[in-house]
């Protein structure tokens, strides 16, 4: 089995346009056997109705409630061209939200039938001021919403890996598996703002975070997005965390995370050869 278990399309509106069947077809000629769709659902009504972070049509990273039914229509036709030359499994890549749990668990319950495979992330934190801040955007924002904890960045690391940890802790409901989105997402700047290592408290979250997930029977995404970004260049989580995982027998998924056609199959030969991918 090759499989890239994280793949956008062009309903995440920060990626390409390029139609599914190009994906698809790049899939196949590298060889892919499994390709799991995981375009981010739609954000939860309420936390959209308070969210003061940057967002507009074209930037929004989410699909929006009303594509809902375009996404799966889309994902059933390119299962119905591209079906017989490799497996497409349907799902999404589902925000937690810490307050918003209910309202995700009554998405995720609607669309139980649906739903093949989940890749759940941390995309937003809190900040000081009790506002919400994407912490993926882009350098300013993460400046802009987390200035305080930029200045103790451990402190900012350790936010982030509470939510990763309480995403593990969350009850999806669902009896198909879930992956963990992108444990170390909160290093996707550091070559920016010169982030230390994480330092031994934080290690041992990550630690505490790759044991729940091997206990709740959960995925580890073996993420490659974070090689390509121009201040971060190691996967999320880097080789180091890939080795403790291959260690505790964490069951992992490469996942590309591509936005377009030319991220897919990025990388999975080096972290295909460092971790045992789950076959
Ligand atoms: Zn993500
Ligand atoms: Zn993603």
């Amino acid at each position: 089995m090759k499989k890239d278990g994280h793949t956008h399309t062009r309903f995440s509106h920060h990626g390409s346009q390029e139609p599914l069947d190009l994906y698809l077809e790049r899939a196949i000629e590298l060889g892919f056997t499994d390709y799991v769709v995981t375009e981010h659902a739609p954000l939860p009504e309420a936390f959209l109705a308070t969210y003061t972070g940057p967002r507009s049509q074209d930037d929004d990273s989410a699909m929006l409630a009303s594509e809902l039914q375009a996404y799966k229509a889309e994902v059933a036709r390119v299962k119905a061209k591209y079906g017989d030359q490799i497996r497409i499994h349907q799902g999404f890549e589902v925000d937690y939200l810490p307050g918003y749990e209910a309202e995700t668990k009554a998405f995720l319950q609607e669309n139980a039938d649906w739903i093949d495979e989940i890749v759940l992330s941390v995309h937003f934190l809190e900040n000081d001021s009790g506002l919400i801040g994407p912490i993926d955007y882009d350098p300013d924002q993460l400046k802009r919403f987390f200035p305080m904890e930029l200045q103790d960045p451990q402190a900012l690391f350790n936010k982030y890996l509470t939510m990763v940890q309480q995403s593990i802790d969350f009850d999806t409901g669902l009896s198909t598996p879930v992956r963990i989105g992108h444990i170390t997402l909160i290093r996707k700047f550091q070559k920016y703002f010169d982030f230390p290592d994480f330092d031994l408290e934080n290690q041992q979250k990550i630690t505490a975070i790759l044991t729940s997930i091997l206990e709740k029977g959960y995925e580890l995404d073996v993420n490659a997005a974070g090689l390509r970004k121009e201040f971060c260049g190691e996967s999320y989580p880097d080789a180091k965390i890939l080795r403790q995982a291959v260690a505790l027998q964490v069951p992992m998924i490469y996942g590309s995370d591509a936005h377009t056609v030319a991220d897919l199959g990025l990388s999975y030969d080096e972290l295909a050869a460092s971790v045992h991918l789950k076959s």
